[in-house]
């Protein structure tokens, strides 16, 4: 009997694919209020790793976490001008609390530079103070007009960093670190995903930065997704907040300043850049489970087995968890744990038993095997490497696939029905830009001649990365 694919196939409609994804793999449910999302275990098991990950790295580049309120005063949003008039239109404003009408509506953060360079503004006396460098991990919200699961809610979760600087060149260097060292590394070598860093053009730059970096990841539908955005902000918003300190020479300057943030869209984007017919595909790296061993039936022995295995794997430093619900047809645990992409199974029954062999399959390959028990231990931890290796090698082929080389705006427009088009950036132009707008393509990101991160927007040679996104 042919099974029904437990999945809306891929190539048939991607969005209600990914879906039906988040659903059967218990990632997330849709909050009661439009646009909200309810995190469920396995998808905050995947967001705690990225977490755990992200937070050591930044760590690494100097900075500390903090906390600042949810609350903030509206009047702090008003004082910069950019800043504003970009985040207006997706505030949630709180007017009545207590059972009373506010004296001053308070805003529910949809970031924090404002309340940040309140406090930078008390905390910076002298350039000894300097650099300040803070982050936080927080929810904020920013009310959404297209939701959807983890890419783009009204409430999420985050880290986002505010520092302070003596120097443009130090805020410069340190925004780029953070785009480099954290982002990029995070994205690359945890996330296995062969995202293109880049710069922003003004027109797609955050509201009230002078210079925004960004990590731009290919779908498996082509389009185009933002993962981590790291700003220069200038002096903008030390003159708002007068956020200044003493230099060696004696002399009031305002400070200059970044911030960089990246989200749950993360999960999100594991799905639509690893996912397949079957379901997530998770990277080693990352795997809250690293490998599965199913008890095929509840025997003692074939328990016990399990069990002595899952403790060897352990030991071997392998993230395990043994599933002996053998009261579940072993079918549908199978299919669930393809659904939640866990990279290697292990599934132990009374024959395997006896001749001391287990099946192992791996997620990531779609490969499927007897093995010798006794190798399980030694063979994983290099599997799982090899798995983490493929994963980024098809995301690089999947992108270089799927973009074209293109000189016009009709050709652009063209290849962003499958995929990605790069284009001359003196042949496009904010003009070009603007067109390629109007048809629901944007400039994803400039990337230099040689595939490094521009130093300005109008640098010879600059190429225009341009896509639909989600
Ligand atoms: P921003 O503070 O605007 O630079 O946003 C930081 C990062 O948050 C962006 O690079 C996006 O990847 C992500 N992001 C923006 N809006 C949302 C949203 N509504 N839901 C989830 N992630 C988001």
């Amino acid at each position: 009997m042919a099974q029904a694919p437990v999945l809306t196939p891929r190539a048939d409609d991607f969005p209600r694919w990914y879906q039906d994804l988040i659903a059967k793999a218990e990632l997330a449910d849709n909050g009661p209020v439009r646009g909200t999302m309810v995190v469920r275990p396995y998808g905050y098991g995947l967001w705690e790793r990225m977490q755990q990950e992200m937070d050591a790295r930044i760590k690494a580049a100097g900075a500390a976490n903090a906390y600042f309120p949810l609350l903030i005063p509206q009047s702090y949003l008003a004082k910069e001008a950019e800043h504003v008039e970009g985040f207006a239109p997706e505030l949630a404003v709180v007017t009545h609390a207590g059972g009373k009408e506010l004296e001053e509506p308070v805003v529910v953060r949809p970031t924090s530079e404002t309340i940040v360079n309140e406090y930078f503004s008390k905390w910076v006396q002298s350039y000894r103070d300097l650099p300040l460098l803070i982050n936080q991990w927080a929810n904020v919200v920013r009310w959404e007009l297209r939701p959807r699961l983890f890419l783009r809610t009204t409430e999420f979760l985050w880290q986002e960093g505010h520092t302070a600087h003596a120097t443009f060149e130090d805020a410069r260097d340190y925004a780029a670190r953070i785009h480099r060292e954290v982002y990029a590394d995070f994205l690359r070598e945890v996330l296995a995903m062969d995202v293109v860093p880049g710069r922003k053009t003004g027109r797609e730059r955050f509201a009230g930065a002078i210079n925004t970096l960004t990590l731009e990841g290919m779908t498996g539908d082509g389009k185009a997704l933002q993962l981590a955005t790291s700003h220069e902000l200038g002096q903008n918003f030390a003159r708002a907040f007068d956020t200044r300190y003493l230099s060696k020479d004696g002399r009031q300057e305002y400070v200059w300043q970044t911030s960089w943030g990246s989200t749950t869209r993360m999960v999100g984007a594991l799905v639509m850049m690893h996912g397949d017919d079957h379901g997530l595909r998770v990277p080693p790296r990352l795997a809250p489970v690293q490998a599965v061993v199913v008890a095929v039936k509840g025997d003692d022995a074939v328990l016990a087995e399990a069990r002595r295995t899952g403790e060897r794997l352990r030991a071997a430093g392998v993230r395990v968890h043994v599933d002996d619900r053998t009261d579940l047809p072993f079918g549908r645990r199978a299919v669930d744990w393809e659904l939640k992409g866990v990279p290697v199974r292990i599934e132990i029954g009374p024959r395997d038993l006896a001749d001391g062999t287990a099946v192992l399959v791996r997620r990531i390959r779609g490969s499927r095997r007897p093995v010798p028990s006794e190798a399980l231990p030694a063979l994983l931890p290099r599997m799982l490497e090899d798995d983490q290796a493929l994963l980024l090698e098809e995301s690089r082929r999947h992108r270089t696939d799927r973009t074209a080389e293109v000189t016009g705006i009709e050709e652009a427009v063209a290849a962003a029905g499958t995929g990605w088009a790069r284009i001359p950036w003196d042949r496009l132009g904010p003009e070009g830009e603007a067109r390629l707008a109007e048809q629901g393509v944007t400039v994803r990101c400039l990337v230099a001649a040689d595939g490094s991160v521009p130093a300005s927007e109008d640098q010879p040679g600059n190429v225009a990365v341009v896509a639909r996104a989600y």
